[in-house]
């Protein structure tokens, strides 16, 4: 067997269907977010403004957020030195697990090294422990919830994204005793779209299942305290588990679970990856439970989150550069085509400073390729109206379709 080879193949194939990805090296500035210094390849350096950060209010650098952390930092020092179960769990990470439960309307919550892990833990656990458990999955879950399914060996069930007709008829088939977990998210990241959580939830109380909400991109920007888009349409108390991060709109790193003490209490004590790993650094736990409290009692940054959202979309919009106009704040602007998607993106950085990543397969499927858009509360009008002035250049040096005007909210 020549490995070397057979990587090489592997790759070259990857590159020759346009799904490489190639990483944009770059250093964000704390003190002038959203700007950042991009490392060429040829070595230079380049000032961009970044477009595609999920973190979303631009918490990771909240002064308060870095004082907090340093001064964890300086007290107890940099890693945690052990499991969860062997010195490893730190006060912080108990009053942070505290605040998550309280913030989703939980009796508990449990931390995980990331969003991944905790779904993929979560839902391993569950599907394997519960016997003869099935999933039914949203067709459009994140893959982290697709490999937890997977790993947990649990027939899976898929239905149509966002499309309650289809959940029930697939619940219909299954024998009412059967042990099932209906899981799905509540902002999808890639095409922005937001799921109808309560008709689920409406759906599990007549045919006796659970619910599993992952709220990796709604948490800290929906609801009043920032619990998510279950805080804003009201359904948290509904929801068997909420799951979520602490590295998008917090700021920080890390995931999470919550919900009822035996549940969460059962994930902890069976998860293997929860128990046989180093846990977080204690610092960055009291930088994230600085972070979420300030978003529970601040609407300021989410209040020029939303201004700037549509700012974009009206500008955009105003150009005739087509996007996937929803109701959440992900910007989707389909190309369609891999290479002429990576060739866009490209351009705008090398040319516009401006730093979009592009979204290929299998993040997004075939024929769907993508800018995805993210804005901050720190954009400024100019940048906004430089990100617009960007793309119409790019649109019309690559002949991609404009589409008629339409002013957004
Ligand atoms: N769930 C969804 C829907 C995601 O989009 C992501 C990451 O992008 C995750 C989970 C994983 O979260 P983390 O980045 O904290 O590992």
């Amino acid at each position: 067997m020549d490995y070397r080879s057979f990587f090489k193949r592997s790759l070259d194939r990857l590159k020759e269907e346009g799904g490489y990805r190639v990483f944009t090296d770059i250093l964000r500035s704390a003190s002038d977010n959203p700007k950042a210094m991009h490392f060429k390849k040829d070595g230079t350096q380049q000032d961009v403004t970044v477009w595609c950060s999920n973190d979303y209010l631009g918490m990771s650098q909240n002064p308060d957020v870095i004082k907090t952390t340093i001064a964890a930092l300086q007290n107890v020092g940099v890693g945690s030195g052990g499991t969860r179960n062997i010195s490893g769990t730190s006060h912080y990470h108990v009053l942070l697990e505290e605040e998550l439960a309280s913030l989703h309307k939980k009796e508990a919550g449990l931390l995980f090294t990331s969003g991944y892990v905790s779904n993929e833990a979560s839902l391993s656990t569950l599907g394997s422990k519960l016997e003869n458990c099935v999933f039914l999955s949203d067709e459009r879950n994140h893959s982290s919830i697709i490999q937890g399914i997977r790993h947990s060996g649990a027939e899976k069930i898929i239905f149509k994204h966002n499309n309650v007709a289809d959940l029930r008829e697939k619940l219909i088939g299954i024998d009412i005793d059967r042990p099932k977990i209906i899981v799905f998210e509540a902002v999808y990241s890639m095409d922005g779209t937001i799921s109808p959580m309560n008709e689920y939830c409406d759906l599990a109380d007549e045919f006796n299942a659970m619910t599993y909400l992952d709220e990796v991109h709604a948490v800290g920007l929906y609801g009043k305290t920032g619990g998510g888009i279950s805080e804003e349409l009201g359904v948290a108390e509904r929801i068997d588990i909420i799951e979520g991060t602490l590295s998008k709109t917090f700021g920080v790193t890390g995931g999470y679970i919550t919900g009822s003490a035996e549940l969460v209490d059962f994930v902890r004590s069976f998860a293997a990856s929860f128990i046989f790993t180093t846990s977080l650094p204690p610092a960055l736990m009291a930088g994230a439970l600085k972070s979420i409290q300030h978003l529970r009692q601040s609407e300021a940054e989410r209040a020029q989150f939303r201004t700037n959202v549509t700012l974009v979309k009206n500008e955009l919009a105003g150009r005739g550069i087509p996007f996937e106009n929803t109701r959440s704040h992900i910007v989707p602007i389909i190309i369609g085509d891999p290479k002429l998607c990576f060739s866009v993106a490209q351009d705008l950085l090398n040319n516009h400073s401006t730093y979009v990543q592009p979204i290929n397969f299998p993040t997004v499927p075939k024929g769907s390729e993508r800018l995805r858009v993210t804005v901050m509360p720190q954009h400024t009008p100019e940048m906004i109206t430089n990100l617009g002035q960007a793309l119409q250049i790019v649109w019309e040096k690559y002949g991609l379709p404009f589409e008629e005007s339409q002013m957004v909210g």
